[in-house]
């Protein structure tokens, strides 16, 4: 992956959709003119049709923050992968620590990244240890969450996948820090090589791996650069365009002193 992907991840909030079309407008300000940068707005499912661009706008895509994975039927309250397609959305957060608090199993979660894939978009597969143990221990669960999460899919899409490592403990307001570039550096690593299990070595190599986890302007560029992140999963500070602002001219930087 060339540009760094930047994902917005505005969980339950705003709390209406004038605010909610607000902030799309700023966003989509901010990404003018950008070239190598790419930016995945992901706002609650009722609000994604508000911020969607009228025309395909270079450096900026919309995600949904969950789907499910049966298209359509008797299933109350559930939104399906094909009808984010349907909505013009390129990408999906799949297995987020919050949705799989709420119920959804590894298996769940490999069921639902399929659906995604099959309906042609992007996954953004959310994996992370709830405690980090100085004996590596943790890693054994990243393997599985990484290698489950992917089982579902045929080799060839499997280009479609993008991973988010956000350890528990550092993401959400009840978070006591960010993790460390180079702890992050590792563990990507790390990820790559249970990736490569299932997709050979060609692809693991271009497997995207993003950081979440209390990302800020003030600690953005260290995971991008010491970390060599190709992105960021952004929670709490998606939702003020001042620091957006400033993490995405930093990413942008990047690319032009490649
Ligand atoms: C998240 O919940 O995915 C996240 C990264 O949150 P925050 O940036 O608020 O820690």
């Amino acid at each position: 992956m060339n540009s760094k992907l930047i994902v917005l991840n505005w969980k339950t909030n705003p709390i209406s959709g004038v605010e909610a079309t607000k902030l799309g407008v700023k966003i989509k300000d901010l990404i003018k003119n950008k070239k190598n940068v790419e930016v995945v707005m992901c706002p609650p499912a009722p609000f994604i049709p508000l911020v969607m661009p009228k025309r395909k706008n270079k450096g900026l895509a919309v995600g949904a923050q969950d789907a499910f994975f049966v298209g359509s039927g008797s299933y109350t309250g559930r939104a399906s992968s094909e009808m984010f397609k349907s909505l013009g959305c390129e990408y999906v957060i799949v297995g987020h620590s919050e949705k799989r608090q709420d119920g959804d199993t590894d298996e769940v979660v490999a069921k639902k990244v399929e659906s995604v894939i099959r309906s042609n978009m992007k996954a953004i597969i959310c994996v992370g240890e709830e405690i980090r143990d100085k004996e590596g221990k943790y890693l054994n669960l990243i393997r599985h969450q990484v290698i489950s999460a992917i089982s579902l899919v045929k080799k060839s899409y499997l280009k479609d996948v993008i991973i988010a490592y956000e350890p528990l403990w550092a993401i959400g307001k009840d978070a006591y820090k960010a993790d460390d570039p180079e702890s992050f550096f590792h563990n990507a690593v790390f990820i790559k090589k249970a990736f490569a299990t299932v997709s050979g070595s060609e692809m693991a190599v271009k497997l995207p791996v993003l950081y979440g986890g209390s990302v800020t302007a003030d600690n953005a560029l260290k995971f991008l650069v010491s970390g060599r992140a190709d992105g960021l999963l952004i929670g709490r500070v998606s939702l003020l365009p001042e620091q957006v602002k400033d993490i995405i001219y930093m990413a942008e930087q990047l690319g032009n002193n490649k």
